[in-house]
């Protein structure tokens, strides 16, 4: 509840005992759009993008990394700020080229890339293409060969120290992620001697849900010796050097805001440190963050479509559950489930005290959006809402299981609202 109550005063004023989302009622969107959707406020989108590029300094570029939400009206609203986009696939491709993207500024990373998946970027000339395995060079390569252009292509590093403190750790281990750290020099000959694979730089990301800057700060000086390193072996400067994303947002009681300040602080430090080292001449810092740039900005509502006791214990029945939001079900990324901030849309002000689980209509015990989670006394009718849910929510969960119609997403802006994605459709039309 706390949690809630920081994000309404926050981004969502205006709200008193209704929440007002994008300057609009809840009930009202609920009304126009039905129940259970989801639901994306720009000036959310504006908050928390002018936040972070105020802290990045100028010579650091911003990827949005589309898997966090693919959705077309959040990568224009990207791509309008100057942002390059981060894609795993060629599915993503293609929604990014629909956005309007150019595919010069898409980078394309992930494990397993498939070669007709790297045929079809090659052809269209992609930014580049960071490479995941040896075998990976040799399929980029032959392609570029055919295609009779070299490639351009970045090195993605798994590091041979760990990041502590995120909630996947990626680094100091074995794993299907990038060149082992102990291998660049041997990557490094292999793609240099080949006239097909053109060397733009090196790539690291080692963890998600880092919210203290102190790590962050530390995978990138990390990322910094490692440019360095390849430099001397290309004996050139390099163009572009990827920190990766990783940037993290508070969900669960007792965690903490990202300090924003401490990290700009921090950059300054590491940037005055490199800025006249030749290695790193006219380089191009990136960073491809998804979560801290559109996690708070989205929100998934349900419709509460009973209420039942089991031996004393309340259930919250809704018309939406895991199907819609695998992650906020705990089935994601978590290994003992903790809720995601929810509330009673309709009775913000009113005194949490009856403890109950919020379940969804699925058969399964997986199905909850929040457990033992202490809440005003709920009615049938009352919308219930999942905050924070705007990155690895609706894309990353199981919309065919149980056959129930995906959840339409709603464009909130400026107190008026439009439909992105109609209900039962997985994608934008
Ligand atoms: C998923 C992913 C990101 C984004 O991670 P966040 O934790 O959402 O910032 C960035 N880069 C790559 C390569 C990824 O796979």
């Amino acid at each position: 509840m706390e949690r809630v109550q920081r994000l309404i005063a926050e981004y969502f004023n205006g709200s008193d005992r209704h929440l007002r989302f994008g300057g609009v009622a809840i009930a009202d969107l609920a009304d126009q759009y039905g129940t259970p959707f989801y639901a994306y406020d720009r000036q959310v989108l504006e908050q928390t993008w002018s936040r972070l590029r105020c802290a990045l300094p100028p010579e650091f570029t911003v990827y949005y990394s589309v898997k966090a939400n693919p959705n077309q009206r959040i990568l224009q609203f990207f791509l309008s700020k100057g942002c390059g986009l981060e894609i795993a696939s060629v599915g993503e491709f293609d929604r990014a080229l629909r956005a309007g993207c150019a595919p010069a500024r898409i980078l394309f990373a992930g494990p397993g890339k498939t070669e007709a998946e790297l045929e079809r970027v090659l052809e269209q000339n992609i930014g580049a293409v960071h490479i995941e395995s040896f075998r990976e060079m040799d399929r980029i390569s032959a392609i570029a060969r055919r295609l009779g252009r070299s490639a351009r292509i970045a090195l993605r590093v798994n590091p041979t120290e760990e990041a502590q403190g995120g909630a996947m750790r990626m680094g100091g281990k074995p794993l299907p992620f990038g060149i082992d750290e102990e291998c660049l020099e041997a990557a490094l000959d292999r793609a240099i001697s080949d006239p097909f694979l053109s060397v733009r730089g090196i790539h690291l990301f080692i963890g998600t849900q880092i919210l203290d800057p102190a790590i962050l700060l530390a995978q990138y000086r990390k990322g910094i010796a490692i440019a360095q390193r390849a430099a001397d072996r290309l004996q050139a400067p390099l163009q572009t050097v990827d920190f990766g994303g990783g940037l993290g947002i508070p969900y669960f009681p007792g965690e903490q805001s990202l300090n924003l300040e401490a990290f700009r602080q921090g950059l300054v430090e590491l940037m005055a440190d490199v800025r006249s080292d030749p290695r790193l001449t006219g380089t191009q810092f990136m960073v491809e963050p998804g979560r801290y740039l559109v996690g708070e900005a989205g929100i998934y509502v349900v419709r509460v479509n009973d209420i039942k006791y089991s031996r004393g214990k309340k259930f919250i029945i809704v018309d939406g559950g895991l199907h819609h939001h695998l992650t906020a079900s705990g089935n994601l990324g978590q290994v003992i489930k903790r809720n995601y901030p929810v509330a009673i849309l309709n009775k913000l002000n009113a005194e949490a005290r009856e403890s109950a689980d919020i379940v969804g209509p699925l058969c399964t015990p997986l199905d909850a959006l929040a457990r033992n989670v202490m809440l005003p006394p709920a009615e049938v009718g009352d919308w219930v809402g999942v905050f924070q849910s705007g990155a690895y929510a609706r894309s990353a969960s199981p919309l065919g299981f149980l056959s129930h119609p995906a959840p339409p997403e709603i464009w909130v802006e400026a107190g008026k609202s439009t439909l992105l994605c109609p209900r039962g459709q997985y994608d934008t039309i």
